[in-house]
């Protein structure tokens, strides 16, 4: 019998690679200069020449029985040795290698560590805006998601709101910044309340409340925003890194996760991520992307595209009347829907060829995401579709 309770998760698939795939389609018939897909959050800027090189020399220096075999599911020693100097170096930190685990991108790390962490009728509290695949780790392992809504306008945390959502049967807080969709970066004066605030609780609740840092797009920040690094505020934080968005390599499923020396029990979580990786198949990250991606710690891609992409978009968006909050950091921009609701503004804009992800998808109704990780081009073109969208909704200033 196929189990309901996994079935709920495929079938239909998610609407943001929908929207995609329809994108495709319309491409094929009326050409793809004339379909703006703004829908999915794939890196257009190329991996660096660093990895490249890496991967050649890795290829030609590496005996294939040390590059194409099992590793050890946590990584391979070298590597996690690597990443947690990188860490200590970086962030005046105390990883130990041990403390690494590599993982197949920041999608296992969050899917192992929730299966890790959560009986069923446990809760995670998540700050919302937020990626939607959280729902599906968190309640396929019987967990209950608190969404606690950013404030308008801002996105920034509701900090007395995430106080009231904690209870007895919260396990953990996921906070993920620079945040996917909102693009906001949350600040360190209010990381420092929120983590003052969960180390209270841990004391009056008596058992440990963690907090996942999600921080795939850490490096991704503009105008000199801080991301601060959240283990060094809170030793019970699980941090949670992915390369995908860094070095532009999504489709390689490189990242890890690295666990605070010092956290509650954190022999016992460890063991936990360990077994989780064997029940559901996982083994190893490519060693060959693995040993590429620990030679690049600390290199990006040209991620100066984003930065021009924001404000291009930025700028042409509000002389049409659009409004949203500056995007501080990640590359999506949330576009109020000028009628209030967002999937029927998604609607009226596809039908300009225009592709944007209705923010209900997000937790965060009224908004449409527009990922701006696109070729310059199709952001310049795409302007006078805006255009057209805005005069039908009466927005033009
Ligand atoms: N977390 C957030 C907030 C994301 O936006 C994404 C991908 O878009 C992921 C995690 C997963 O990234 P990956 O598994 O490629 O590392």
């Amino acid at each position: 019998m196929i189990p309901e309770t996994v079935l709920r998760w495929g079938g239909g698939g998610s609407v943001i690679r929908e929207l995609s795939a329809y994108g495709a389609r319309r491409a094929r018939e009326v050409g793809e200069e004339n379909v703006f897909d703004f829908a999915i959050g794939s890196p257009s800027a190329d991996p660096p020449a660093a990895l490249h090189d890496a991967m050649r020399r890795l290829m030609e220096t590496v005996p294939p029985a040390e590059l194409h075999t099992y590793v050890p599911a946590p990584g391979l020693p070298s590597v996690r040795a690597k990443v947690a100097d990188f860490l200590n170096a970086q962030f005046f930190m105390a990883y130990r290698p041990e403390d690494i685990c590599l993982t197949d991108g920041a999608s296992s790390a969050l899917a192992l560590v929730t299966r890790a962490l959560l009986s069923p009728g446990e809760e995670v509290v998540i700050p919302t805006p937020a990626f939607p695949e959280y729902w599906v780790y968190v309640e396929s392992v019987g967990g209950v998601v608190k969404p606690v809504p950013c404030l308008p306008e801002s996105f920034r945390l509701d900090l007395a709101a995430l106080e009231a959502a904690i209870t007895p049967k919260t396990v953990l807080v996921l906070l993920n910044s620079p945040n996917n969709p909102s693009g906001a970066v949350y600040p360190r004066g209010d990381l420092e309340v929120l983590t003052a605030m969960l180390k209270r609780r841990e004391r009056e609740l008596g058992h440990p409340i963690y907090l996942l840092a999600d921080e795939p797009y850490r490096e991704l920040v503009y105008g000199g925003a801080e991301v601060p690094f959240l283990p060094a505020l809170y030793p019970d934080t699980l941090y949670c890194y992915s390369f995908s968005k860094s070095l532009s390599i999504p489709g390689e499923r490189v990242g890890f996760l690295a666990f605070h020396p010092e956290m509650a029990e954190r022999d016992r979580l460890f063991d936990a991520v360990q077994g989780a990786m064997r029940m559901t198949g996982y083994l190893c990250v490519s060693p060959l992307f693995q040993l590429a991606a620990a030679e690049c710690l600390g290199v990006t891609a040209d991620i100066s595209v984003y930065e021009r992409n924001r404000d291009l978009i930025c700028s042409g968006l509000r002389e049409l009347g659009y409004r949203f909050p500056e995007p501080r950091g990640a590359f999506y921009l949330l576009l109020q829907a000028p009628e209030g609701d967002g999937q029927a503004f998604s609607r009226r804009c596809m039908a300009e060829d225009v592709l944007l992800v209705p923010g209900e998808e997000f937790f965060c109704p009224g908004y449409v995401r527009l990922a701006y990780c696109v070729p310059e081009e199709r952001l310049r073109r795409s302007l006078p579709a805006f255009r057209r969208i805005a005069e039908s909704c009466g927005i033009l200033p």
